[in-house]
């Protein structure tokens, strides 16, 4: 197979677009992309952080904000929620790449701010998935951490599966409200203590970001969660990869639909407030104590 844009030999096939890449063409590809979706994303000499999990997708967004934004200082922060075997590997790769590119690493610990580790939490008897106390959590931390180092933008490494992932499961289970309030980076929270997100992979295939990590010599030790069996998204992610196997291109139109229906109910929506901010921790929420504390104090009392 030859790429599509010289004569070289094509390292990907990229079917949704039509089209096979040489490995320059390939990262040419990819990095407009990613340009493209920070275009005027972030001020001068502003503060940014880019929140690292150790995992491919985001080493790959702390490589190429360091490659595109000059003019910023760039720190990476980690969370770690105390899963055994699984984030040390992950916090030794992220050190690797962090000291190459010559960026603060800041990393935070569930144990260290919650009290209690995410595997401490997973013995528990919980009413909930154990996703869901890692995710909330991790958000309530990431926001706080990142205003505490000064930062005006957080970048995620989220790519095109995750979005697509999200978006879809927001629509099966009826919960539309969730895009608009996630206030993730087209979402609709506004508030002095939330630090706006930009996600630059997120119209970019997972795929597609592990050629590139493996063409860049960013390594990720990466072994899947695992706690997520118990996760309803394993199910949604199987089906969204079949269904892209068979009709090429599904992944980027479910990402479009979710967009644009975002933006129609941003004009219909009253925005959703998040007028205060929590008693507890002083982040941003909707009564009087957020989704976070709320969590903590459950735990507190889960046998
Ligand atoms: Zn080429
Ligand atoms: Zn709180």
């Amino acid at each position: 197979m030859k790429c599509s844009k010289c004569n070289k030999r094509a390292i990907i096939e990229i079917r949704y677009a039509g089209k096979a890449l040489c490995e320059e063409h390939f990262k040419r590809y990819f990095e407009n992309r990613f340009r493209k979706n920070i275009h005027g994303k972030f001020d001068h000499n502003e503060m940014i952080g880019v929140a690292i999990s150790g995992g491919k997708d985001s080493l790959t967004t702390l490589y190429l904000i360091k490659k595109f934004v000059k003019r910023a200082d760039v720190v990476a922060i980690l969370i770690d929620e105390g899963l055994k075997g699984y984030r040390d590997a992950l916090i030794e790769d992220a050190k690797t790449l962090c000291s190459r590119l010559d960026v603060p690493l800041y990393i935070f610990r569930f144990k260290e701010e919650y009290g209690i580790t995410i595997d401490e939490i997973a013995k528990k008897r919980r009413r909930r998935g154990i996703c869901s106390y890692c995710g909330v959590l991790r958000r309530n931390l990431l926001n706080k951490k990142a205003r505490e180092l000064g930062c005006k933008k957080l970048v995620m490494g989220h790519n095109l599966d995750d979005e697509a992932q999200v978006a879809l499961m927001n629509f099966i289970r009826g919960e539309y409200w969730r895009m608009v309030r996630m206030g993730e980076e087209q979402g609709l929270i506004e508030h002095e203590k939330f630090i706006p997100r930009v996600k630059p992979l997120r119209t970019i295939p997972e795929r597609e970001v592990v050629v590139y990590a493996m063409l860049r010599g960013i390594k990720s030790n990466f072994v899947e969660c695992r706690y997520v069996h118990e996760a309803y998204r394993a199910e949604i992610r199987d089906m969204l990869n079949e269904l892209e196997a068979k009709f090429p291109g599904t992944k980027h139109s479910i990402l479009r639909s979710n967009d644009r229906l975002v933006e129609i109910l941003k004009e219909t929506f009253v925005v959703e407030e998040m007028p205060n901010t929590c008693k507890v921790c002083g982040e941003p929420c909707a009564g009087e104590i957020c989704k976070a504390c709320e969590m903590v104090e459950e735990i507190k009392h889960l046998k």
